[in-house]
């Protein structure tokens, strides 16, 4: 059956002598992994729009039983120029989409992801500051991943937590506990009040909703060790492409 999808450009591979295998981002089908016949040869039918971090529209077969889908042809929607052109920024896309093969593996559909993923795409493209759209997408894929962490009350003794006081991260429970059952370690760092509140509002807010982060540096840095911990501990992996992240 022939679909056509609005895809993100994952991954690209050559494979033959003249054909392209392809990983892309659907909102309707997912990720999908589709060979390109002859896209290294003839630009025709692929023209651009199979270049790494592109929007394109995408008709394919999905083929019964089959990992591959076939490739028909494309057309490119939109392209990121700054977002190329940048270090830091290429760096923090590439880690997106490494993040999002891992959260929303083939097979698992989640629309408001794509949304999520074009959304601060285009943020970076219009000059968004790095730092503050990784945690802002980090930790609103993990919420939509069903991995948010929860921030409304103390996972050891269950009292709400009422903005008032630090709170320590507990990795293993995926939420913070009171200082009365916990105390800040390297392994479980505290968080102040503006810290618990903002990764709550990131956490909550809708994928495609404008988001100026107004916040000092100790915050970002205190959500920054949290995310790190928490993704650490929830997918097991070390990300490559992180390594370049500033
Ligand atoms: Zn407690």
């Amino acid at each position: 059956m022939t679909h056509t999808s609005t895809a993100i450009i994952m991954r690209t591979w050559e494979y033959g002598e003249s054909d392209l295998l392809v990983s892309f981002f659907t909102p309707d089908q997912g990720s999908l992994k589709g060979v390109a016949k002859g896209a290294r040869k003839s630009r025709k039918r692929f023209s651009n729009c199979l270049d790494l971090l592109c929007v394109s529209r995408l008709e394919y077969d999905k083929r019964p039983g089959r990992d591959l889908c076939f490739l028909h042809s494309g057309k490119l929607i939109r392209v990121f120029p700054a977002l190329r052109s940048d270090f830091a920024s290429l760096a923090l896309a590439s880690y997106m989409l490494e993040l999002t093969e891992v959260l929303f593996p083939v097979g698992v559909v989640e629309e408001r992801m794509f949304h999520l993923l074009s959304y601060l795409m285009d943020a970076i493209e219009g000059g968004g500051e790095v730092r503050q759209v990784r945690i802002q997408f980090e930790a609103r894929a993990l919420a939509l991943a069903g991995y948010g962490i929860n921030v409304s009350r103390c996972c050891v003794c269950g009292r709400s937590y009422a903005g008032e006081g630090r709170a320590v991260f507990r990795q293993q429970s995926g939420g913070i506990s009171c200082m009365r059952c916990g105390k800040e370690t390297a392994y479980s760092p505290g968080l102040d009040p503006d810290s618990v509140r903002l990764l709550k509002s990131v956490q909550a807010r809708p994928c495609t909703e404008a988001m100026a982060v107004n916040c000092q540096e100790k915050t970002l840095e205190e959500i920054r060790r949290v995310l790190d911990l928490h993704i650490q501990y929830q997918t097991g992996k070390r990300f490559k492409s992180a390594e370049y992240l500033l």
